[in-house]
């Protein structure tokens, strides 16, 4: 295995809290963050002294900064894929476009999971206003409607309870692509974050519950309060998951906990995830450091918590509390470095260790 030599560059498209997060991680182990993203001061560029401001699409602005950095990982699934095919003409890319595909498109990721035989929530592939109707008619009401691609935190679903119109949900979409998902009723929501080396070894950190408002991660639990059995079961469909697409960093898996404890896969994400933020001062090696680890091909990090623990993300106005927060021993304070705190926008999150 070789690893990257510390003064290495980790190229890191995405420009978010999840980058910026990384590139303090890489700082820790003498790596270097150049970072590619259309936004301009974006959080993570505020962190690193390389950014290269362009559009994902723009070829020669990839071209340069595959030729800047020694690896390259992701921090945002929205990309292009084919961006990420162009960079790894010349330099690894941690995880691969493959991954990249699978994870952005709902229908690939549950055929993947369904493959492997792992639960998820019974879906019909919808494109047209008459296959919606057969679809509904199959997984009843009330039952969620989705894009394929591009959604995250509710944008791009639709519930369609007894009253609503299929028709005009669809309609909505502008003709993306969509599924229709049988609505699961839930006891819990929970994810486990499994992470992947160069070597192909793998380890998982405990698995969360995750509380939602505004279909916005709220609170994060760790670790979630399910029995052994159920808590066995998500970590095995994460670390399955993680080697069955041939992850090289991390591989984020939400899944929803049945009232029968059934544990069936909602959604995939390739990358560190808002459930994981508690790993920075709750396990010995952060989720952050841990993909550093994967992609820089170091061997991957103890991840064993030191003790439960609660993460609260500041959304919005919340950020506003930030000096009663800072004044709170027991609060560890993160705060994005974004300007303006629109409403459901994640400015930042507080952790608690319960000792
Ligand atoms: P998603 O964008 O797929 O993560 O969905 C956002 C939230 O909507 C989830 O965290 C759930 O709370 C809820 N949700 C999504 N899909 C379903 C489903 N099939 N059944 C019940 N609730 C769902």
């Amino acid at each position: 295995m070789t690893a990257l030599p510390p003064g290495s560059t980790i190229g890191m498209m995405g420009g978010g809290q999840l980058g910026r997060m990384t590139a303090l991680a890489a700082a820790e182990l003498g790596y270097r963050v150049h970072v590619f993203t259309p936004e301009k001061d974006s959080p993570c560029q505020q962190v690193t002294d390389r950014a290269t401001v362009a559009d994902y699409n723009d070829t020669t602005a990839l071209d340069a900064f595959a030729k800047a950095v020694d690896v390259v990982t992701l921090e945002f699934e929205n990309l292009p894929a084919e961006a990420l095919d162009r960079l790894a003409m010349s330099k690894p890319v941690r995880p691969s476009a493959s991954v990249l595909r699978v994870a952005q498109d709902r229908l690939l990721e549950k055929e993947f999971c369904r493959k492997l035989g792992i639960g998820t929530a019974p879906y019909r592939h919808v494109d047209t206003p008459a296959e919606l109707e057969r679809a509904v008619a199959d997984l009843g009401r009330p039952s969620v409607l989705k894009t394929r691609r591009l959604g995250y935190d509710g944008k791009g679903q639709v519930k369609i309870a007894a009253s609503t119109d299929p028709g005009a949900a669809l309609h909505s979409f502008k003709g993306a692509a969509a599924i229709l998902e049988g609505f699961v009723d839930f006891r819990l929501e929970v994810s486990v974050i499994a992470a992947r080396g160069i070597d192909g070894k793998v380890v998982s950190y405990p698995v969360v519950e995750n509380r939602h408002e505004n279909h916005i991660l709220a609170t994060t639990i760790a670790p979630a309060s399910v029995s052994p059995a159920v808590a066995a079961e998500a970590r095995r469909i994460a670390e399955t998951l993680v080697g069955a697409l041939d992850v090289v960093g991390l591989l984020a898996v939400e899944m929803f906990v049945t009232r029968d404890d059934k544990v069936l896969v909602n959604e995939l994400a390739p990358r560190p995830h808002n459930s994981g933020h508690w790993t920075i001062e709750g396990c010995p090696t952060s989720q952050f450091a841990q993909l550093v680890r994967a992609c820089a091909g170091l061997p991957l990090g103890a991840v064993e918590p030191f003790v439960p623990a609660e993460m609260r993300n500041l959304i919005g106005d919340a950020a506003n509390d930030w000096p009663k927060l800072a004044a709170d021993p027991s609060a560890h304070l993160h705060l994005y470095g974004k300007a303006e705190a629109r409403p459901g926008r994640k400015m930042g999150h507080v952790t608690r260790l319960k000792r």
